[in-house]
């Protein structure tokens, strides 16, 4: 008999540690357990993986959230075809701890390994090769979702493909996605044959990405967030590919599990430690960290540099900070990322870490992020401004036809969320028709119109 399942009061944050939000916490142990949690749940109803995206969307103020973590089983797996079926609160962390040996890999991954496989379905994520592999979508053939009603329903491309498709980028407010039948990628070696490129400016960065398009599956580029007016854009694109156990012949073990994390941010550093000075230091040592990369890069490396500091998160303060991801389309985007990085520097608040990615056609999620463009991430440290900073450029985003991220948004309003998302109305005739009561919602949802105002 599994143990009756206990709410808790706790005080939950996103990433990004700005907003506080206390819920009734409950953490199933076996996927039956979920049904009991949705239907003695008190107020409204959330699912929650490892609370890795930045702003309100796993927090459910006075509301029910579901800690997915504890059900993170693998149900079996395929080592022919590389099809798994795991739980929705399998970590890429432990799935990679998993399957690396024995030379498998996530089709698609996020920058940080600390993310679940509901969570990467909710927010429909993408990695460093968008361009040329798609989002997370593209490797998940079907999953069992728990509706608000206590029915398991299986869905796929197939199989209520209206509620499959709604789940990429559904941000959890459709039910509780409980198991997941994915494909995972073979891989020869766990290091990466890398190349990094410096430019000058943003014309050169944009031109040199379009050249590596078609011979590089991965690219990403840092920005240095202290260029201004000529040099803007200035940088260093990294682009790669997998490694072949040929290109690493004399290598002991290619197929090696990256380091435990060693490095740990222990307390909130004080806010007077974010200034000019250290945005400078910061970035000049990310700068010299690209440059002098190596040809080969371990994936830990290649993929989760962040991951090897533990709560780097604290080392923005007390106030925490956002971070600011865009898309724009790639035709007048790279004015639109001048106009915006130019708006920023005007403002006076201090980009910490600027990165640019450039992404493929869409999914088919109504309210999946990743559309054909350029998207840019900045990590703006919370000051007094930064609410009002972040909707002037929304503005701006709205205008060129691109759209927020919303597992990094915090503080978007509803009608520029509408101006984004035009299959909005789609993604809402499902969520009646499943969720009729509105059972499911978040301080997100709330914010964004998803869901009515408490
Ligand atoms: C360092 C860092 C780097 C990142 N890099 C990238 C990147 O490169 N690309 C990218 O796309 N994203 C990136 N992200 C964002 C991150 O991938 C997403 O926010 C992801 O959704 C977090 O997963 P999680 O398990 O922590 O989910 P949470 O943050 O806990 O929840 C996110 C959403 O998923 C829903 N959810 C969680 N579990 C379930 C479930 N079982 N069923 C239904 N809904 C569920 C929640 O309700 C919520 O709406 C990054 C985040 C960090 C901190």
């Amino acid at each position: 008999m599994s143990p009756p399942l206990r709410f808790f009061e706790s005080s939950l944050t996103g990433w990004g540690r700005h907003q506080q939000s206390s819920c009734h916490v409950v953490r199933p142990e076996s996927r039956a357990a979920i049904g009991e949690a949705l239907r003695v749940g008190p107020g409204p109803i959330l699912p929650r993986g490892l609370g890795r995206s930045y702003g309100d969307a796993a927090l459910n103020t006075g509301g029910s959230v579901v800690d997915m973590t504890a059900l993170d089983g693998v149900l079996h797996f395929d080592d022919t075809s590389g099809l798994l079926r795991c739980e929705a609160g399998l970590s890429l962390e432990r799935l990679l701890a998993h399957f690396v040996p024995r030379g498998w890999f996530p089709w698609i991954t996020p920058g940080t390994k600390f993310v679940t496989i509901g969570g990467c379905i909710a927010n429909d994520v993408h990695g460093k090769g968008h361009h040329s592999q798609g989002s997370f979508a593209s490797c998940v053939l079907s999953m069992r979702v728990a509706l608000p009603n206590g029915e398991l329903r299986e869905v796929s491309r197939d199989a209520d493909p209206e509620l499959f498709w709604a789940n990429f980028g559904g941000m959890g407010l459709l039910g509780v996605v409980v198991d997941v039948t994915l494909r995972l990628r073979r891989i020869e070696t766990t290091f990466y044959r890398q190349r990094s490129v410096p430019v000058r400016d943003l014309d050169e960065l944009l031109e040199r990405m379009a050249e590596h398009d078609a011979s590089h599956p991965y690219s990403v580029a840092w920005v240095d967030p202290l260029c201004t007016g000529k040099s803007l854009g200035r940088g260093v694109l990294t682009v790669g590919d997998h490694a072949t156990r040929a290109d690493l012949a004399d290598h002991p073990s290619p197929l090696r599990l990256g380091p435990p994390q060693r490095l740990v941010v222990p307390a909130e550093l004080p806010e007077a430690t974010l200034n000019p000075v250290t945005l400078r230091a910061v970035n000049a040592v990310i700068r010299a960290m690209l440059t002098r990369g190596g040809q080969f890069a371990h994936y830990e490396q290649f993929f989760y540099p962040l991951d090897l500091i533990k709560h780097w998160n604290r080392g923005y303060g007390r106030r925490g900070f956002t971070q600011y991801q865009f898309v724009v389309p790639r035709s007048g985007g790279a004015q639109t990322l001048r106009a915006i990085l130019e708006a920023i520097a005007a403002s006076g608040n201090l980009p910490f870490l600027n990165i640019l990615k450039h992404l493929g056609a869409p999914s088919g999620g109504h309210l999946s992020f990743p559309m054909d463009g350029y998207t840019f991430a900045i990590d703006l440290p919370i000051r007094d401004g930064t609410p009002a900073l972040t909707r002037r450029l929304d503005a701006m985003v709205v205008d060129a036809g691109g759209r927020i991220y919303l597992g990094k948004d915090a503080f978007m309003t509803a009608e520029s969320f509408r101006a984004m998302y035009p299959r909005l109305d789609e993604w809402m005739a499902v969520k009646r028709r499943v969720d009729p009561e509105g059972r499911f919602a978040s301080d997100q949802s709330r914010r964004l119109g998803l869901t009515p105002r408490l």
